[in-house]
């Protein structure tokens, strides 16, 4: 028997003997659908940081900053697809195996896949709400004000970044014109938690709660640098709740789990629900 194939027996066992998984997934379960990660597998930034979320809020430069990039980075977020992750992960839950999955992705592709009860821990990229009257719209909405008030047909992404970021030319950050609220003139932000701002607490609370009612928890894709997910395995650790791991890379909880698989997450996945059947 090769390694990979112990370690996918090791995997399977754990998925048989712990009926009740909570999934917790990251930018390693989105890369094969084209949308980049932000570190590599040592958990190093693989570009600059992006943006925090006081500057977004404070500077009027790091809005249209924001927004310029988005604009050519939002096309290739919306037309992405679920890859074999997605599908195998809602395929367990309708199985059964899964009772919630909490995923750090802010791109809704475990949903298009057809997953049931998904918590998007950090927002949804495919919306943006007002921060002053929390009205929400669509993002594609948002993409057409942008178009119009700035009289672009075409913009062109120079190389495409993680959650709907790209690079663009410098001009076009110092100079676009940024819509405000229609309804009362606020400021308009994507409805995600950016670096630096907080996931609500109740949202915490709840996964919580759903993790001491589950038999284990199953980590896809992610390094677990950022604590807002690391936090979940901190807790199933104290609670004594046996955690997996697939994540190519070392993660910031790799002393916490009793199985880790070091490899793709896609691959696994699909060789997981192949020789399910
Ligand atoms: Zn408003």
């Amino acid at each position: 028997m090769t390694s990979d194939s112990k370690a996918l027996t090791h995997l399977r066992s754990f998925i048989a003997q712990h009926r009740r998984l909570l999934v917790l997934t990251g930018a390693g379960c989105s890369a094969a659908s084209g949308i980049p990660t932000y570190r590599n597998d040592s958990g190093e930034w693989q570009r600059n940081q992006p943006i925090q979320h006081a500057d977004f809020i404070n500077l009027a430069a790091s809005r249209r900053r924001y927004w310029a990039r988005s604009l050519a980075g939002w096309p290739l977020i919306d037309l992405a697809q679920p890859n074999a992750a997605h599908w195998t992960l809602a395929a367990m839950e309708a199985r059964d195996q899964i009772s919630m999955l909490v995923t750090q992705n802010v791109d809704r592709l475990h949903q298009q896949a057809g997953h049931q009860n998904v918590v998007d821990l950090h927002g949804r990229l495919d919306q943006v709400i007002c921060l002053a009257c929390h009205q929400v719209i669509e993002r594609d909405h948002m993409q057409q004000q942008l178009l119009l008030l700035n009289n672009i047909t075409r913009p062109i992404a120079l190389a495409l970044a993680p959650d709907g970021d790209a690079d663009v030319e410098e001009q076009l950050t110092r100079e676009l014109k940024v819509p405000d609220c229609e309804r009362c003139g606020g400021i308009l932000k994507p409805n995600v938690v950016f670096f630096g701002g907080a996931v609500p607490k109740t949202t915490v609370e709840n996964i919580f709660s759903q993790l001491d009612q589950a038999d284990g928890l199953l980590v896809v894709g992610s390094s677990l640098t950022v604590f807002s997910g690391f936090r979940f395995c901190r807790h199933a650790h104290q609670k004594g709740l046996p955690i997996a791991a697939i994540n190519q890379g070392k993660t910031r909880a790799d002393d916490l789990f009793s199985v880790k698989l070091e490899a793709d997450c896609v691959a696994t996945l699909a060789a997981l629900e192949s020789t399910n059947h």
